[in-house]
Formats: structure tokens, sequence, C-alpha cells
């Protein structure tokens, strides 16, 4: 019987793999051709494969010996509805559809380690193998619970990568407790009367009420918020009136709120509504909210992040995260419904630095090796197989 120990044999094959799903993005819940791909590979090497979970999302599972237990890996498929910039060979044939945050990496990866795991097989339990949709914004996780994932699918734990520019290529880093932010978005409507701007008296002023309402959603963080806590309230966009003479019957702002304790995120919430209540009695508008919270915090496991750590630190350069990051993702619904832990892959590439979402970036090939290793050396470790 042949031996398989490392992965060099399959790296060409995953780098052909990448570039192909990145020169072919589809965008959130729209990765029809995407899942046939993964579906495809995964039944090339024996898997069992369930398709459309959570709408495109699929599962491949792989089960050796005998034990109960079971680990889940997660990774995500969707691209970003942006125009790429990079100039690359394989850049994306889908003009404003682009894989901008390494997702077509993340899906490769995966899809590597259930090549080698399938071959190797040197663990005992079950893998479920977890590709999902839509991350970006649409929360294709929460679909895929909805769907029943984790009832079809039990895991006893679930972890899921991420590349990260900040981080070198090789090393690997996750902390205990919060990693990712809870994201909430809030758009908010003022309305005046509108009328002539010479005679300001005949309305509320929705403008002037809507520029008190940005001072006064500025404070909440600085002066409601105890400062051992961490958070940001950013108000992003507003519009009103299209002449100079008229004031405007309305006007709209929205913005967003990043937190990572429930507590701290239920605190400003009631704030910004308080300062809404307080600005429509003060200015004679009346003011509604849409407040949305999209995705919690992710939170990981302290167990859970531990053990990825201490594997980590037989793949690559591990590195305990001293901070969370302010941005947010969609496996914290996983996180809610299984113990696990979310993990950075360092993909920086010496001295240049360009950010997830930039339509300059591009996954780093050099990683899918490391990515595919630890993969590996998280079941091997988690589902050690029996010493006879
Ligand atoms: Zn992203
Ligand atoms: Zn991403």
């Amino acid at each position: 019987m042949t031996q398989h120990t490392g992965i060099d044999d399959l790296l060409d094959e995953l780098v052909s793999f990448r570039r192909d799903i990145h020169a072919h993005p589809e965008l959130a819940y729209e990765e029809v051709k995407t899942a046939e791909k993964v579906a495809a590979s995964l039944r090339e090497i024996g898997l069992e494969v369930t398709t459309c979970v959570g709408k495109t999302g699929v599962v491949g599972t792989l089960k050796v010996g005998n034990s109960n237990r079971s680990l889940g890996l997660r990774a995500d498929m969707d691209a970003l509805p942006i125009v790429e910039e990079t100039g690359l060979p394989y850049a994306s044939c889908h003009h404003g559809v682009f894989h901008g945050c390494g997702h077509d990496g993340h899906t490769t990866m995966l899809l590597g380690a259930a090549r080698q795991l399938a071959r190797t097989r040197n663990f005992d339990g079950t893998v479920h193998f977890i590709f999902q949709p839509a991350e970006e914004g649409q929360a294709g996780a929460k679909a895929m619970i909805e769907d029943g994932l984790f009832d079809r699918f039990p895991c006893d734990r679930v972890y899921a990568f991420h590349n990260w520019p900040d981080l070198p290529a090789g090393t690997i880093s996750t902390r205990p407790g919060p990693i990712m932010a809870a994201a909430d978005k809030f758009s908010i409507k003022v309305k005046g009367k509108g009328g002539h701007a010479a005679v300001p008296h005949q309305t509320p002023d929705a403008i002037l009420a809507a520029s008190e309402l940005v001072s006064q959603l500025n404070t909440i963080v600085s002066r409601r918020i105890a400062p051992t806590s961490t958070a940001v309230l950013s108000v992003t966009q507003i519009s009103g009136g299209n002449s100079h003479n008229v004031l405007p019957g309305a006007v709209t702002l929205t913005g967003t709120v990043r937190t990572f304790d429930p507590a701290v995120q239920d605190q400003i919430e009631a704030a910004v509504r308080q300062v809404i209540d307080g600005v429509a009695l003060a200015s004679g508008t009346q003011i509604s909210i849409d407040y949305h919270r999209y995705y919690p915090a992710t939170i990981n496991a302290g167990a859970a992040a531990e053990h990825a750590l201490k594997v980590a630190a037989t793949v690559g350069k591990a590195v305990q995260a001293p901070e969370p990051a302010f941005t947010s993702e969609d496996f914290a619904f996983m996180l809610q419904a299984c113990e696990g832990a979310y993990v950075w892959l360092g993909q920086g590439r010496g001295g240049e630095h360009i950010p997830l979402h930039h339509p300059g970036y591009d996954f780093n090939d050099d990683i899918i090796a490391t990515g595919v290793n630890l993969h590996v050396a998280l079941v091997e470790d988690f589902l050690p197989s029996q010493m006879v």
C-alpha cells in the first residue's frame, strides 16, 4: 500500500483548482457552479456528498473507524460584488464579481484536506467538510444551520479558517473568546415638513436634527460605554435636500455598530434609541429607525482555540492573537450552535500589503499547503486513530 505522508503531489492540482474558482466567481447564494465543482471533487475521492444545504451549501462526509466523535471543518465559497483590478492571467471572467476575500482559497484548502484525509485515513471518527454559501453579509452559515446542518451532520467541534493579510504567510493565529465583532446596521429617517429656506420657522429642520444626531451618536461609545469595553459606532451615509433654498422634508442616515459583548451591544442599541427620541423631541421632527443585528460576535471556545494553537505549532508559527478584529464573520452562527474556533492564516507576502475586499487583492497560493496541513493535523489530533 502506498504511504502518503506529505501533500506535495496535490499542490499543483490545488493551485489550478483555486485559480479556476477565482476566474469564475459567484455571489452569495449563486454559487451553483462552484458547488458543482466542489461536490464533483468530493465524490471523486469517495466521500458521501450532500448538496443544497442552505440553498447552495455542500457537505462532504468522511467516516473512518468506529468512533462516534466528529469534527466539522468549514470553508466559505462566495465572492464579492467588486470589479477586480489585479490584472492576473486568471482574473475574474464575471465583470463586477470578484474573489476579493480569498474564499476561493478557503474552498481549495478544505478540498485539499479532504483529498489528503481520504487517502491517509489516519484518524478515527467522522469529518464533515462544510462548504457554505453567502458569508459576505447574507448569513449563509445561518441558512445551513436552519436547514439542519448540525442535526443532519452532528459535530462535536467545528473549525473555520480565514486568510489574514495582516499576518505573514506561515503564521497561524487565534485566541480564546471574541475574535471577530458583532455587526449591526442602522438606518434612520428624520422627517420634518419641508419648505422655503427663507422661512425656517415654518418647518422642523430635518438637516439640523440629522446633524445633531450625527454628533450625539458619536458620543455614545465614549460617554455611555465603559472604557474597559470596546465598541465602534460609525455614521457612514447621510442624504437629504437637493437645492440651496429648500429645506428638505426628510433626511436619512445610515451607519454600523461593532461590539464583542452582547451586553454592550444592548446598551448601544438602547442609547441610539434614546438619542433619537431626544433629538426628535427637541427639534420637532419625527425620527424612525430600523436597527438590524446581522452578525453576532464570533466567540471562540477556550478549549477549541487552545487546541488549534497547539496543533498550529506543528504546522507553522502559532501566535495567540492579542486582540479581536472589528470586522465580522457569519461563522459566529456556527459557534453559537457548536463549540469551536475561528483561525487566521497569515497570507502576507513580504513588503506588499493588500487588504481583504480591495480590488487588487489575491489569495496567496503559497499558503494552501499550510491550510491543508492544519486541517489535516486538527482532524488527526481531535480524532486520534486507535493505536494497536
Ligand atoms: Zn469578506
Ligand atoms: Zn471572507
